[in-house]
């Protein structure tokens, strides 16, 4: 099982994730990254981890 998580600490709300691999993210009110409804825990195709290659401060983790 695939776990993908966001640092909202880290997050500048790039929106890079949610370009990448809509299919799990979008971007909150402020524009921060969040994942959608039931995409922390399960199997994830490989664009969970394009979206944490492409965001600017390695702001996801995926493990
Ligand atoms: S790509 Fe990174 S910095 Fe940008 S919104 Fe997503 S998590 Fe935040």
């Amino acid at each position: 099982m695939t776990r993908i998580s966001i640092d909202k600490d880290v997050c500048i709300g790039a929106g890079q994730c949610a370009l990448t691999a809509p299919d799990l993210f979008t971007q909150d009110d402020d524009g921060y990254g969040e994942l959608l409804p039931g995409t922390e825990d399960g199997t994830v195709g490989p664009l969970a981890g394009e979206a944490a290659r492409v965001c600017p401060v390695q702001a996801i983790t995926v493990t």
